[in-house]
């Protein structure tokens, strides 16, 4: 009889809980019991997810009365980068700049209650929304500040554009060469325009001061009061230093941290030698197991590797950051020591190059969870090569959406085949983990879950079902991150991380799906937003 009624009330745990949330829409992502409306919370971990869950309550037991509101896993963004989201919480964002004159306004103004000596930074212009959709130069900048060194990142994070004070600094002219990787823009007489592109952007950057410790460690924080906030539980932060894994230390030792992080490490340098060293780091609050490559650029500022010239630039085919041979060591470096590698690859050519290097470290099918972060212009004949060597696919919803006004121009008709190419990866028996890559998109998941279903309405026939969409958001996140276990749904015994919104996501009209609010996000048991 109890069976019977532990059965009948979805009871999979014993025990009394320390609170219940009942009257919910609860999508649990779990297939034995696909909705619910109670979750019991134990500890940090769930108890039991049913319909009546009262053999669960005891005479401490909170009941919290959810209202009809939607509960679904926390999301898990499998792609963002925590200190760049906190720092560009910090610094001026263009996100919003519709002309260069916008960009030259603010830029103005930050100017004018600035000393000399810093440097004004910036995020996020995108040329191709402005008339023109030409480059801006650093003479448009240098007549908003002149005395100051200025350093605005595109929204790729793949281009900057600098003023003439900043091309002084670094000692930037007709005579420096193009580095490795890296691009100087040049006019007819060969000077710098001020657009550095992909590696070329180092040449300035590193004139800027480094932040130090506690600036991190802030902005850090920043970043995850700003995930608990987007119902977000846990960020897989594409490329950490030793610097920023100290700051996540700090602050999970002070117990403030409200986001659990998989991190991966930022290279093939001496952190990432330390881990060939000591194996896998796993925790609850943060587990470093992978590295993050890159092989490329970014298609916005023509840097992706492309195997044939770009539709728009007949002389261009991109970048190779990495070549196969270097890939390759490390995926057997980390096969040896029971890592994952991920690398970032968008062109079709740097996609294939990360294929070929992964399956001669992997052999086959496996169970190592290799990673190509982006994948977004792949090679139609290439994608089953995803499948055949278990490589997962971390793509980003809104890098669809937003570079759907200019892709088509970049690459052509026949290879927008392969391009952000959801369904063929999912119907080639791939997996996809899905995020924002914040800060470069929007870190919201839900006008990323709004782009992943509708795509815009550009090519939708390689748009997302919702539960496809749910699914990339948190099972598929949890199982890239090999935490399928411990996350990813609502089951009993795996970590009470749960968000609730204000309407159900899986069945309003999918135009209201960016308007949809987070209520309350629980980490662990414990709510951290509001
Ligand atoms: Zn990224």
């Amino acid at each position: 009889m109890l069976l019977i009624l532990a059965l009948l009330t979805g009871a999979a745990g014993a025990g009394i809980a320390d609170w219940i949330a009942v009257k919910g829409r609860i999508y649990t992502m779990d297939a034995a019991r696909p909705v619910a409306s109670a979750i019991a919370i134990k500890g940090n971990r769930i108890l039991a997810v049913g319909e009546d869950l009262k053999a669960h309550t005891g005479p401490s037991t909170r009941i919290v009365d959810l209202a009809g509101a939607t509960v679904l896993p926390g999301f898990i963004d499998s792609h963002g980068h925590m200190a760049g989201l906190g720092e560009s919480l910090e610094n001026l964002d263009f996100r919003a700049a519709a002309s260069v004159a916008d960009v030259q306004r603010i830029v103005a103004a930050e100017a004018a209650r600035r000393p000399k000596t810093e440097w004004i930074r910036g995020r996020a212009w995108d040329q191709t929304r402005w008339p023109g959709g030409r480059f801006p130069t650093a003479g448009d900048l240098t007549k908003a500040a002149p005395d100051h060194p200025v350093y605005l990142a595109r929204v790729d994070g793949h281009a900057a554009w600098v003023n003439r004070k900043a091309l002084e600094l670094a000692d930037i002219n007709a005579a420096t060469a193009d580095p490795a990787g890296g691009r100087i823009l040049r006019d007819g007489e060969g000077r710098p325009t001020g657009i550095l592109v992909d590696r070329a952007m180092g040449l300035v950057s590193r004139h800027i001061p480094v932040p130090g410790d506690a600036a991190v460690e802030r902005r850090i924080l920043r970043a995850a009061v700003e995930c608990a906030r987007l119902g977000i539980t846990s960020v897989h932060d594409a490329g950490v230093t030793a610097q920023q894994l100290a700051a996540y230390r700090k602050r999970i030792a002070s117990g403030d941290l409200p986001v659990r992080v998989y991190a991966m490490i930022g290279g093939d340098g001496p952190l990432w030698r330390e881990y060939l060293g000591k194996g896998p780091e796993t925790g609850e609050h943060l587990t470093v197991r992978s590295i993050k490559l890159m092989a490329d650029g970014a298609l916005g500022s023509r840097g992706a590797a492309m195997k044939r010239p770009y539709s728009d630039d007949p002389a261009n085919t991109g970048l190779l950051i990495l070549n196969r041979a270097e890939i390759e060591r490390v995926a057997r470096q980390a096969v040896a020591a029971g890592l994952q590698v991920n690398t970032h690859a968008i062109g079709d050519r740097a996609n294939r190059e990360v294929l070929d290097a992964y399956a001669a470290a992997l052999g086959g099918a496996n169970d190592r969870r290799f990673r190509i972060e982006h994948a977004q212009i792949v090679d139609v004949a290439d994608i089953p090569l995803f499948a055949k060597y278990s490589i997962v696919a971390s793509m980003q919803a809104t890098h669809a959406t937003s570079d759907s006004r200019w892709a088509g121009d970049r690459v052509g008709a026949a290879r927008l085949e392969g391009a952000y190419a959801w369904q063929r990866f999912l119907k080639a028996g791939v997996r996809i983990a899905n995020g924002s890559d914040f800060p470069v998109e929007e870190a919201n998941p839900l006008p990323g879950f709004h782009a992943a279903v509708t795509r815009g309405g550009w090519r939708t026939g390689e748009s997302m079902s919702r539960e496809q969409a749910l699914r990339s958001w948190t099972m598929e996140g949890a199982y890239a991150a090999f935490e399928e276990n411990e996350k990813g749904s609502l089951e009993a015994g795996k970590l009470a991380d749960f968000v609730v919104l204000s309407a159900d996501i899986m069945r309003i009209p999918a135009a209201e799906i960016p308007k949809v609010k987070v209520i309350r996000t629980v980490l662990g048991g414990k709510t951290v937003y509001p």
